[in-house]
C-alpha cells in the first residue's frame, strides 16, 4: 500500500545511526501495516544488539563537540527541525495515518504538538541556570553548574508516534545530550520521517540515532551499556518495571511514563454539557488509545441519568468510526488484534458480572481492527475495567454518592497519572484537586497536555516530568563546585 507524500523522501525505510541509513547486518526486516486496512507499507530493519552497540558508540563520540556548542546554537538546530516538521505536516500525518490509523486531522494536530517540543526545549536550552550559594565560611564560594547527563536512550510507544520522540529528543538535545531512539515496532516510519528532517536540520551525526527491530534485544543493549547515563520510556506499567529493573546494574538516571488508570468524575453540582463535551475528548481522542484517557466514570447518583443520556447522545451525533484518511472520521482502528481482545475482554467481563451496553459493544462492521465507541451502564469495582486500563473506545460508568467516597474509589489504584473532575463549587474543587492521588488533574477540562506544563504520574505510573521547564531537568545532572578563596 503506498502513501500519497508531496515530498516522498520523508518515507524512510533504512534505520539512521550515526549519521547514516542503514539496513540491519544481514538485511533483516519486519512489516509496518496499516491498521485500517491490514496491508503492508513498508519494511524497515530489523536491527539488534549490535547495531544498538554502534549507535551508543557513535552518541558517546558524538557528544562532547554536541555539548560545547552554545546552547543558542543547540536551540538554532531545534527551531530549525521545528520550522521543518511544521512545513512537511501534511506529509508526517499522512505518514502517521497509515502506520497508527488516528484520522487525519488528529494526526496534524499531533505534528504540531510533537514539534512544539522542539520550539519550547530550544528555547529553554537557553535558560539552564545554575545558582550560587551563600557559603557557610568565610573561606569558601559555592556555586552550582548544570550539565548534560551524557548519552539517552528513548523507547516510545505507538500511540503518538512522533509526540513521544520529540518530548524526549527535544529536552536531551537541549541539554546537549546525544540520544538513541528506539521507536515502537507498529510505528517506526514516523521516528524515521522526523529522522530525515532532523537530518535536514543540521543535527549532526551520531547526536541523534533511530534505531529499529526487536525491543528485547535493543532494550538490553540500552539499559545494560555502561555509555548510556539515561533512559526514558514512555509505555506499559510492565515493560517499564522491566527496564527500571534492567538498569539497576548500571544505575541509569530514569524516567518512565507509564500507564494510567484515570478518573473522571462527575459531580452533582457539574456543568453536564460541558462535563461531557470533555468525556468525549478525553475518552475517544485516539480511540481511547492514550494513558491519559479517562478510564472510569464516576457520575453522582443524582445526575448518573442525566449524564449517560447526554453522553450517548454525543457519542451517536459526534463519533464517525472508519479509515483516518475519509472526511468527518473521528474513530479509527485500534492498533492490533490484542488491542480489540483486551476491549472485548474487559466489556464481557463487565457484562458478566451485570453492567449494561447503553451503546456498542462490538467490532465494527468495518472490520479490521475497528471497533464501536461503547458505553457500559451499571459498572461496579468488582469488575476488571475498574482496575485496568482498557485502551479502548469503552466508557464504563460508575455510580457514587459522596465526595469521601468518590476520591476513596478513584484513588484505589496502583497508577497515578492525569484524573479529571468537573464541579462549579470552589471548596470542593480545591479539596478535591489536593486529594486525588495523580500526577495530573484536569478541572472542568478533559484535555490538559500541553508543551509548557509538566507530564507525569506519581505511583506505578511512573517517574520524571516531561515537557515544561521541569522537562530539561531530566536531561542534566547538577554539580557542585566549592572554590577555597
Ligand atoms: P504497548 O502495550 O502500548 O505496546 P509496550 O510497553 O509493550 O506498550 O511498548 C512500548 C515500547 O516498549 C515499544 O517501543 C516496545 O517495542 C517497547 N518494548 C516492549 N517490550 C520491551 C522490552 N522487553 N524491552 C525493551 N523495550 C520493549
Amino acid at each position: 500500500e503506498t502513501i500519497d507524500l508531496k515530498d516522498p523522501s520523508l518515507l524512510a525505510t533504512k534505520a539512521f545511526i550515526a549519521g547514516k541509513w542503514e539496513d540491519a547486518e544481514g538485511s533483516a526486516t519486519f512489516e509496518v501495516r496499516n491498521p485500517a486496512t491490514g496491508r503492508v507499507l513498508a519494511q524497515v530493519p530489523q536491527m539488534g544488539a549490535a547495531e544498538t552497540r554502534r549507535a551508543i558508540e557513535a552518541a558517546n563520540a558524538a557528544w562532547g563537540a554536541w555539548r560545547a556548542q552554545p546552547a543558542k546554537a543547540r536551540a538554532a538546530v531545534l527551531r530549525k527541525w521545528y520550522d521543518l516538521m511544521l512545513a512537511n505536516a501534511d506529509d508526517l500525518a499522512a505518514i502517521m495515518t497509515a502506520e497508527q490509523g488516528k484520522p487525519l486531522a488528529e494526526a496534524k494536530g499531533e505534528i504540531q504538538y510533537a514539534a512544539s517540543f522542539l520550539e519550547w526545549f530550544g528555547e529553554e536550552a537557553k535558560r539552564v541556570y545554575g545558582d550560587t550559594i551563600p557559603s557557610p565560611t568565610a573561606d569558601k564560594r559555592l556555586v552550582v553548574v548544570k550539565e548534560p547527563v551524557g548519552v539517552c536512550a528513548a523507547i516510545t510507544p505507538w500511540n503518538f508516534p512522533a509526540a513521544m520522540i520529540t518530548r524526549k529528543v527535544g529536552p536531551a538535545l537541549a541539554a546537549g545530550c546525544p540520544i538513541v531512539v528506539k521507536p515502537a515496532e507498529a510505528t517506526p516510519l514516523s521516528a524515521l520521517a522526523l529522522a530525515v528532517l532532523a537530518e535536514r536540520a543540521g543535527v549532526p551525526a551520531g547526536v541523534l540515532s533511530v534505531v529499529t527491530g526487536d525491543p528485547k534485544a535493543i532494550g538490553a543493549e540500552m539499559t545494560s551499556n555502561a555509555l548510556v547515563r539515561k533512559l526514558s520510556f514512555t509505555g506499559s506499567t510492565g515493560v517499564g518495571r522491566l527496564l527500571m529493573s534492567q538498569c539497576a546494574a548500571t544505575v541509569k538516571k530514569l524516567s518512565l511514563e507509564l500507564g494510567g488508570n484515570a478518573p473522571f468524575i462527575v459531580f452533582d453540582d457539574a456543568d453536564l454539557d460541558a462535563a461531557v463535551a470533555g468525556a468525549i475528548a478525553s475518552k475517544y481522542r485516539n480511540s481511547g488509545q492514550t494513558c491519559v484517557c479517562a478510564n472510569r466514570f464516576y457520575v453522582h447518583e443524582k445526575v448518573y441519568d442525566a449524564f449517560a443520556a447526554k453522553l450517548q447522545a454525543a457519542v451517536e451525533q459526534q463519533l464517525k468510526v472508519g479509515r483516518g484518511t475519509e472526511p468527518g472520521v473521528t474513530q479509527g482502528p485500534l492498533i492490533n488484534e490484542a488491542a480489540l481482545l483486551k476491549v472485548e475482554t474487559h466489556i464481557a467481563d463487565a457484562v458478566s458480572k451485570g453492567a449494561r451496553v447503553a451503546i456498542g459493544g462490538k467490532r465494527h462492521a468495518l472490520g479490521h481492527n475497528f471497533f464501536e465507541p461503547t458505553i457500559l451502564t451499571g459498572v461496579t469495582s468488582a469488575m476488571q475495567i475498574a482496575k485496568e486500563e482498557t485502551f479502548g473506545p469503552v466508557a464504563p460508568l460508575f455510580k457514587f454518592a459522596g465526595d469521601d467516597e468518590v476520591v476513596r474509589l478513584a484513588n484505589d489504584t496502583e497508577f497515578g497519572l492525569a484524573a479529571y473532575f468537573y464541579s462549579r463549587d470552589i471548596g470542593r474543587v480545591w479539596r478535591v484537586a489536593e486529594a486525588l492521588e495523580y500526577g495530573m488533574v484536569g478541572i472542568n477540562t478533559g484535555l490538559i497536555s500541553n508543551e509548557v506544563a509538566p507530564f507525569g504520574g506519581v505511583k506505578q505510573s511512573g517517574l520524571g516530568r516531561e515537557g515544561s521547564h521541569y522537562g530539561i531537568d531530566e536531561y542534566v545532572v547538577v554539580k557542585y563546585l566549592c572554590m577555597g578563596i
